[in-house]
C-alpha cells in the first residue's frame, strides 16, 4: 500500500538540527504545560538503575492528557522523533529514555484526577498515572479509611509506571499483581488519541496497556479498586535452612482461603555468616533483636531462607484474638525453632517500610550507587534447580542487597494483559537488589546477571524476566512467545510508528511514509 505522509516542519529531514525541532515543536504545540531543553533535561537521562545514559531532545512537563496527546501528535508528524513517558524513573535500563525525543514527564500531572467513586456499590479511586504509589496510599488511607489491595515494595513508583509493568507485593498472591486491580485505563495512543478503555469499552486497548511496557500508550488515569484499611500489622520473619522446607510453607500460604492465610507473603535469601548487608543482621525487624545462630542445625548449608509474612488487625481486635489467630497460623509452619522476629507496626508504617530504608541508604551515601538489578519469574517445576545453582553456588555469598523469593499464583494473573509469565500455576518472582559501589565491579555484575539469564536458557527453565530487558528482537520474540504475535498486533493498532517507549528497545521507529492507511 502506498503511504499517506502528514508532513511536518521539515520539508528536508537531512537539514533538521535539534534546536530546530524544539523550537517548531513548541511552537506547534500550544501546550498548557512547559518544555525544557539544554541542561535541566540531565534527569531525563538518567535513571534508577545508573547503568545507561541517554540524552533526550527536550523534556515536556505537560499539564495533563490534552497536553500528552499534542506532543504524541507533533512527534508522529516527524519521521524520527519518539517520546517516552517517564515515571519517576526508578527503571534500571533506560527504558523511560528517548535518545534525541521527547520525555514526558509524568509527575508533573501528578495532581490529576484524584476522585473517590463507587462502581456497583464498591470503592475505587480515579489517580493519575503519574501519581505516586505513596501518595495514593496517604491520601486514600487518611481521607477515607480505604486502600488499594495490591501494592509493591517501595512506594515512590508512579501509577502508570507499575501499570506498564505488573506491580508485584507480598499481597499479590491473593489479590493479583496490580494490573490486575484496575477496572479503567484513560490512555493517550500512539497516534495521539485519548482514549478510555477497560474490560468491556476498548479491551484490546485496556489489557495491551496493562504490563504493556509503554508500547501502546500512555496511561493518564487509572481506576484503582480500594479496599476497607487495617489500622495495624503484626510484620513477622522466620528463618528456614532448608529450601524445601521454605518453599513447601510459603506455597501452603499462598493457596489457602482468604482468612486462613496471612494477608501478606514474601522471602528471601540470605548468607548464613554475620555479614551486616548479607547475613543473619537482615533478619531481625527490629535493632534490639539478636539473631541467634546457635539455633541453627548443623545441616545448616551456605544460605538460609526467611519467610516474611503480615497479619492485618483492627485497633479494636482485643490482642488477644490477633495472638490467637497468629499462633494458629504459625503453628503450621515448619521454620527453625527460636529464629522468630515480630513487630506490631501501623498499616502505614508498614506498606512504607521501603522508604525507611531509603532513608537509610540515601543518608550512608548508598542508594544513588548503580543498581545492577536482575528480575525474574521461575516456574515450581524450576525453582529447586535455580536455588542450587544461582543461590547455593554463584550467589552464596550474597549480593550486597536483598535477595527476594516468594510464590505468586498465575490464575490471579489476567492473561489478556501483556505480561508473560512462565506456564506453571505457582511460580516465584526471584529479585536480585544489589547496590553496588560505582567501578568495574557493576560490570563484572551486569556480567553475571546475563550469565544467570543465558544459563536459565541452556537448561530451558521454565522462566521470564520480570521488567524485561533486552537489546534484540529475537530476544524480545524469545520473552513474548506465543504471545508475540498479538502484541505485534497492538503495536500496529495502537502505535503504528512506533514512537512510544523507545527505551524498551522494542521496536524501532518507523518513518511515516512506511505506513499505509
Ligand atoms: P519509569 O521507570 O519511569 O518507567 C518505566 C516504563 O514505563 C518506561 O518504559 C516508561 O516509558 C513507561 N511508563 C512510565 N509511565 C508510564 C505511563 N503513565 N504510561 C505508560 N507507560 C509509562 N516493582 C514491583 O513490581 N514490585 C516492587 O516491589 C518493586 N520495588 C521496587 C523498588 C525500587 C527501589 C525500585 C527502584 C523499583 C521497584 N520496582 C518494583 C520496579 C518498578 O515497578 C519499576 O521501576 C517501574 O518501572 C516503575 O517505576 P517508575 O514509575 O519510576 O517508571
Amino acid at each position: 500500500m502506498i503511504a499517506c505522509l502528514e508532513r511536518f516542519v521539515h520539508e528536508n529531514e537531512a537539514e533538521s538540527k535539534p534546536d530546530d525541532d524544539v523550537s517548531s515543536i513548541s511552537k506547534s504545540l500550544d501546550l498548557q504545560g512547559c518544555i525544557e531543553t539544554g541542561g535541566i533535561t540531565a534527569v531525563a537521562a538518567k535513571d534508577f538503575g545508573g547503568l545507561y545514559s541517554v540524552k533526550p531532545l527536550a523534556l515536556i512537563k505537560p499539564s495533563g492528557a490534552e497536553d500528552i496527546a499534542r506532543v504524541v501528535k507533533a512527534a508522529s508528524r516527524t519521521s524520527h522523533l519518539t517520546v517516552a513517558a517517564r515515571g519517576n524513573g526508578h527503571s534500571i535500563n533506560g527504558q523511560a529514555m528517548a535518545g534525541g525525543g521527547l520525555v514526558i514527564d509524568m509527575r508533573s500531572t501528578e495532581e490529576n484526577h484524584f476522585k473517590f467513586l463507587k462502581v456497583n456499590g464498591s470503592p475505587y479511586i480515579d489517580v493519575s498515572g503519574g501519581a505516586l504509589w505513596e501518595d495514593v496510599l496517604t491520601r486514600c488511607v487518611s481521607r477515607f479509611g480505604l486502600a488499594p489491595r495490591s501494592w509493591t515494595d517501595y512506594l515512590s513508583l508512579t501509577v502508570g509506571g507499575t501499570l506498564s509493568n505488573a506491580g508485584v507485593s507480598g499481597q499479590a498472591f491473593r489479590y493479583g499483581p496490580q494490573t490486575s486491580n484496575v477496572s479503567e485505563l484513560e490512555v493517550v495512543t500512539g497516534k495521539g488519541e485519548i482514549t478510555v478503555c477497560s474490560e468491556t469499552q476498548n479491551p484490546d486497548l485496556f489489557f495491551g496497556a496493562l504490563g504493556g511496557l509503554g508500547q501502546f500508550g500512555i496511561i493518564t488515569r487509572a481506576r484503582v479498586k480500594l479496599q476497607q484499611a487495617p489500622d495495624m500489622v503484626r510484620w513477622i520473619r522466620v528463618v528456614y535452612s532448608e529450601f524445601e522446607d521454605y518453599t513447601r510453607d510459603a506455597e501452603f500460604l499462598v493457596t489457602q482461603k482468604q482468612g486462613e492465610s496471612f494477608d501478606y507473603v514474601e522471602g528471601f535469601v540470605f548468607a548464613n555468616n554475620d555479614d551486616p548487608v548479607n547475613g543473619w543482621p537482615t533478619v531481625p525487624l527490629d535493632p534490639d533483636h539478636d539473631f541467634d545462630p546457635t539455633h541453627l542445625p548443623r545441616t545448616a548449608g551456605s544460605v538460609l531462607y526467611c519467610l516474611e509474612v503480615a497479619f492485618h488487625y483492627r485497633n479494636s481486635d482485643h490482642p488477644s484474638t490477633v495472638d490467637t489467630a497468629v499462633t494458629r497460623l504459625l503453628g503450621r509452619l515448619g521454620f527453625v525453632e527460636g529464629l522468630k522476629f515480630q513487630v506490631d507496626v501501623s498499616y502505614m508504617e508498614f506498606l512504607l517500610r521501603v522508604k525507611r530504608a531509603e532513608e537509610h541508604a540515601k543518608a550512608n551515601g548508598i542508594w544513588d550507587n548503580p543498581h545492577p538489578w536482575l528480575n525474574l519469574f521461575v516456574s515450581k517445576s524450576d525453582i529447586v534447580e535455580f536455588d542450587r545453582t544461582v543461590f547455593k553456588t554463584m550467589l552464596k555469598d550474597g549480593i550486597g542487597g536483598p535477595m527476594l523469593i516468594y510464590p505468586l499464583l498465575r490464575s490471579k494473573w489476567d492473561s489478556r494483559t501483556s505480561v508473560a509469565l512462565p506456564e506453571g500455576e505457582i511460580f516465584y518472582i526471584v529479585a536480585l537488589l544489589r547496590f553496588v559501589p560505582k567501578g568495574p565491579s557493576v560490570e563484572k555484575l551486569v556480567a553475571q546477571n546475563q550469565e544467570i539469564v543465558q544459563w536459565c536458557i541452556k537448561k530451558g527453565l521454565d522462566f521470564k524476566l520480570y521488567l524485561p530487558h533486552y537489546q534484540s528482537k529475537e530476544d524480545w520474540k524469545r520473552h513474548f512467545g506465543n504471545q508475540w504475535t498479538r502484541f505485534v498486533e497492538r503495536k500496529a493498532s495502537f502505535d503504528p510508528m512506533a514512537i512510544l517507549a523507545p527505551g524498551q528497545k522494542i521496536f524501532k521507529r518507523n518513518h511515516p511514509s512506511l505506513i499505509s492507511c
